[in-house]
């Protein structure tokens, strides 16, 4: 008799010292060195019991790619509809600047709003699946909108740490979703600084991104969408607007696992970090030729997604910009509140400024011969407009 697998996940392993670690229990860093952990897949055997054909018969969510996410198949996801959202050309905006093949994933149509969600859907179920009962993230907003929407629903309790200066449509809708919401005179950086103090004796598990190892499975699952969306050939360049990296971090894994299961080739998109001029640590670190990057001291800007001064990927993230021969650009918070009426105008998308700043970034690339026109490029827009109208008010 054959014996079926539940799972196709085998183990976590660091991503800078290698060292193994159980995924059954809950884990945050490595245990040895503080960086993050991966999962690790059986991908051969999750190759022979997926195969991308199958997957046009699957429900339009990330579960579609259920073999290569960490959860037992016979346990059911913590689930809002996560994932499946569409990949829209931008021709209008991309003509007028010499883009004919521009296209932008639109993740403002996720569950809460923006691609948190996906993290928090795999992150929340297997914290749940493993024991968990309360939760705790640091948030620039809407990492928090997303774990309060994904707690309620599993029946478990929410710690959210925000900055005071929060959107407040984020810092309402987590206590709308039945969220605990403290707000912090200070950065996200501060935030998980005081979740760190009290985690132990309040019996939280810390879900901060790339702090446990599942966020970033969710996340790579935007890797497998595009390469679904452009029938299996990954585009030329990617433009991704960067707090903490989860998402390029992500789809780097995605790309390579799907390579080991013979869904892509070795053709690897250019990879380029966008943040914003007020805080800017991994572009600076990119110019400098550095391996990891220092914290940016009085970080600012609007794009709350984007206002995180020191990221804990930083170094794997520097090594996918240069390993891909893309790059890092920055824009600053006036080019990004100007661009989001001319893509709303032109695109009728409502774009979050970390969305705005990606299409922006396009003609500086353009100008340092970064980009050509004719390529096919990929825009990430992360989450919506509307959680961010005080940015948007004169
Ligand atoms: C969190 C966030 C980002 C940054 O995402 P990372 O994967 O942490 O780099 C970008 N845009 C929006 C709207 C976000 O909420
Ligand atoms: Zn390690």
């Amino acid at each position: 008799m054959r014996s079926i697998a539940t799972m196709f996940l085998t183990h976590l392993s660091c991503t800078s010292c290698g060292l193994r670690h159980e995924w059954s229990a809950l884990q945050n860093l490595c245990t040895a060195c503080q960086k993050p952990l991966f999962a690790v897949y059986d991908l051969g055997a999750a190759g022979r019991a997926l195969k991308r054909e199958a997957l046009a018969r699957r429900e339009k969510s990330l579960w579609r790619y259920r073999e290569v996410l960490p959860l037992p198949l016979d346990i059911a996801p913590i689930s809002l509809g996560e994932g499946g959202t569409p990949l829209l050309p931008a021709a209008c905006f991309g003509a007028e600047i010499g883009f004919p093949n521009l296209w932008v994933k639109d993740e403002a149509q996720n569950p809460t709003q923006s691609f948190k969600a996906r993290g928090m859907a795999v992150a929340v179920s297997m914290a749940k699946h493993l024991g968990a009962t309360k939760l705790a993230v640091p948030t620039a907003g809407n990492a928090g909108g997303a774990l309060a929407a994904y707690a309620a629903r599993a029946g478990l309790e929410a710690h959210i740490f925000m900055p005071n200066d929060t959107p407040r449509a984020n810092v309402i809708e987590c206590r709308e979703l039945g969220a605990h919401v403290t707000l912090i005179a200070g950065l996200i950086t501060d935030c998980g600084a005081e979740i760190a103090r009290r985690k132990e004796k309040e019996g939280w598990f810390d879900l901060s991104t790339l702090k446990e190892p599942y966020r970033v499975e969710g996340k790579k699952t935007l890797g497998y969408e595009l390469a679904e969306q452009f029938n299996w050939e990954l585009p030329d360049a990617i433009l991704y607007p960067t707090g903490g990296g989860t998402g390029l971090i992500g789809m780097w894994k995605a790309f390579e696992e799907m390579e080991a299961m013979d869904w892509v080739g070795a053709k690897r998109p250019r990879m380029f970090s966008v943040q914003a001029s007020g805080c800017a640590p991994i572009a600076r670190a990119f110019a400098s030729g550095a391996s990891s990057a220092v914290e940016f001291l009085d970080a600012r800007t609007c794009a709350s997604g984007l206002r995180v001064p020191k990221a804990v990927g930083d170094f794997l993230m520097l090594k996918i910009l240069r390993e891909s021969r893309g790059g890092a650009v920055t824009v600053d918070d006036e080019t990004m509140i100007h661009t989001t009426r001319e893509v709303g105008a032109k695109e009728g998308i409502f774009v979050a400024p970390e969305g705005a700043a990606c299409f922006a970034a396009l003609q500086s690339l353009a100008t340092e011969g970064k980009i050509k026109p004719g390529e096919r490029i990929v825009i990430f827009n992360t989450g919506s407009g509307i959680k961010y109208l005080e940015c948007y008010e004169p």
